[in-house]
């Protein structure tokens, strides 16, 4: 803490200091830089925080800039009052040109917001109002009682101002609900939504926040050169920000502001050589993106990792502390039937993956759904929780028609669940994971980002708090500050089981949650299972593993190509014809445990047929 506030201090008087030991032409270049650094800002937050390709920035640089510019000299309003509209404008055109990113993702967006730049650039070259190829020229200086702001001495000052306010807040955002929200997105969208997180509203966040941040660049622009023209807001000059943004390190928002300030000294040196100049960014960026695709911000950790894993070669199998039992606050709801679904049906193309399912789970049950592979059930579980929409049929959970809600309505109504291949967030700490599921506070609370940052980090207190609890009870206390991907399978499992747990879920669904556990890591698994039904969440368990499922489910369902075929206690389902065909039928019966006793739940028919 000691040394943050020293740093802090240091790095405060410096930025005083600076332009004191300059002339006036490498204070002019820095201005620039810190403009460029606001820009990469919002590239970074868009694009590195949450993963939304946007090559519209200089767009949005634009729309700042132009706005002041026809705000003032056309209809003569005062600068300040001018800037303010400009920023609204540039978040309204951030706005629109973040639609498509509801319908699109990665390369498509980065082509469709590449277009909307274009058509951008197109305009304010052709157009009157913007002065055409030749510019806006006479923009005011920005009054300011006391100080002259037409030297770029005392601009400066304004601009390092805005500038350190800008990656305040930027940092804070990363750092609190909304940023983890928007990396878990980024991450893995569909488990993002999983866990409530609202998934368009997000998406159009990061345009929001990255119009706001072209929108400041485009103001100061306007009044520390007082003259706009087509070339500075051109795809040239959209690629170096791009640029910029990657070798920084487009993850880090700090990497962005070195990759900005970085690359601006850069130009400059070069500015004489400008055609190699642009051919050699090409280059580094592409070397960049082949050998450290984190950027220059993502080196230390880089080199960190490769230490741990040397270190790691002595085979460390962590120990695992024991299970506590996890309590659920009692929930009113309707009694009875928890989840139903009527003649679901779910059609791919010329492939029936459900056909007229029907089940109704109960309050406090641990319900198993087997069947042999492509038998439908985590097509089951996708129409459930709202990742697919039924072809035809209802399902109702907790007592509302819920056929056509949303992943993260759903969750925020109480249901949670795993996937079969993991999908933790891959770039976020353990701790991380599970506090995007934790946080179950609405999006329209961002207004607190606004206008009340302490209720944002007071909340913050309030979900680490219960992390520490839920890490303690799952006994995960170690991997706290570990990335997922770098623990074991079983781990991992539990991780997502833990996640899916934090939202205090009505309904639990496992899909496959045993799948490559070892024995001993199965029995853990029993115990986490029996103990989150005990703590009143219901469970509906997928699984390949017959003996788990005996001595799990009081209930078991049975889909083969799509239909449920039995359904009853396990004892029941396994002297069924149509289950022993269905399982014979499939490659290998072994698999499926028929003839493995794991439990001893297992039926005594089935331990006869055992040779
Ligand atoms: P299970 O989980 O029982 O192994 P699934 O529910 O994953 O089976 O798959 C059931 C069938 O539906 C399979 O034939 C699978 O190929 C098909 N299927 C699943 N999801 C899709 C999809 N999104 N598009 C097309 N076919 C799908
Ligand atoms: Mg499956």
């Amino acid at each position: 803490m000691k040394s943050r506030l020293a740093a802090t201090g240091v790095l405060v008087l410096a930025a005083w200091a600076l332009p004191y030991g300059l002339g006036s032409y490498t204070v002019h270049v820095v201005n620039i830089a810190l403009i460029y650094a606001l820009l990469a800002l919002g590239m970074g937050l868009a694009m590195g925080v949450s993963g939304q390709i946007n090559l519209a920035q200089v767009a949005f640089f634009g729309v700042g800039a132009y706005a002041v510019a026809i705000l003032t000299t056309h209809y003569g309003h005062g600068f300040w009052l001018s800037a303010l509209l400009a920023v609204l404008a540039t978040v309204v055109t951030g706005l629109f040109v973040g639609v498509p990113a509801l319908r699109m993702q990665s390369h498509y967006l980065g082509i469709v917001t590449l277009g909307l730049a274009l058509g951008f650039i197109n305009w304010i070259t052709n157009a009157h109002l913007t002065g055409g190829a030749d510019g806006i020229s006479g923009i005011p200086v920005p009054t300011l009682p006391g100080v002259d702001l037409s030297s770029e001495y005392l601009y400066y000052y304004l601009e390092v101002v805005v500038f350190a306010l800008a990656l305040l807040f930027g940092l804070f955002v990363v750092h609190t609900s909304l940023g983890r929200r928007l990396r878990a997105m980024r991450d893995d969208a569909l488990a993002a939504g999983a866990m409530g997180a609202e998934i368009p509203f997000l998406r159009m966040t990061a345009f929001l926040l990255a119009s706001l941040y072209g929108g400041l660049a485009g103001v100061l622009y306007s009044g520390l050169i007082r003259y706009v023209a087509p070339e500075t807001f051109s795809i040239g000059n959209m690629f170096i920000l791009l640029a910029m943004v990657i070798i920084g390190g487009r993850r880090s928002l700090v990497g962005c502001v070195v990759g900005a300030v970085g690359l601006t000294m850069v130009r400059e040196w070069l500015s004489d050589f400008s055609t190699y100049a642009q051919l050699g960014y090409g280059v580094v960026v592409v070397a960049m993106v082949v050998f450290a695709p984190t950027g220059l911000a993502g080196v230390p950790a880089r080199l960190r990792t490769l230490y741990a894993r040397r270190r790691a070669q002595q085979p460390s199998r962590a120990e695992l502390r024991p299970f506590t039992p996890y309590t659920v606050e009692e929930r009113s709801g309707p009694d009875g039937v928890l989840l139903s679904v009527e003649g679901v049906t779910q059609q791919f193309r010329g492939l029936r993956a459900l056909d007229e399912v029907t089940l109704a789970v109960h309050r406090g049950e641990i319900r198993g759904v087997v069947g042999p592979n492509g038998s439908g059930k985590t097509t089951l579980f996708n129409v459930i929780s709202g990742f697919y929409r039924a072809t035809a049929g209802t399902v109702r959970f907790a007592d509302a028609d819920t056929t056509a809600a949303r992943p993260y309505t759903l969750s925020l109504t109480g249901l949670a669940r795993t996937f079969q291949n993991l999908r933790l967030f891959g770039q976020l700490t353990v701790r991380e994971n599970i506090l995007v599921a934790l946080d179950r506070t609405r999006a329209h609370t961002i207004w607190q980002y606004a206008l009340w940052q302490p209720g944002v980090l007071a909340r913050e207190r309030r979900l680490r708090a219960r992390a520490d609890d839920i890490l303690e009870r799952y006994g995960l206390v170690d991997f706290a500050e570990a990335d997922p991907s770098s623990l074991p399978y079983g781990i991992q499992r539990r991780i997502e089981i833990a996640r899916a747990m934090a939202a205090r879920p009505r309904l639990l669904l496992l899909d496959e949650p045993a799948a490559g556990l070892n024995g001993e890591e199965v029995q853990q698994l029993i115990r986490i299972v029996r103990s989150i039904r005990d703590s009143g969440t219901t469970v509906i368990l997928i699984e390949h593993n017959m003996g788990l499922v005996m001595s799990l489910c009081e209930k078991v369902t049975v889909l083969s190509s799509g239909k449920v075929i039995a359904e009853g206690t396990p004892q029941e389902v396994v002297s069924t014809p149509e289950v022993i065909e269905a399982y014979l039928g499939d490659s290998d019966p072994a698999e499926l445990g028929l003839d493995t006793p794991r439990s001893a739940a297992r039926p005594e028919h089935a331990q006869e047929a055992t040779p």
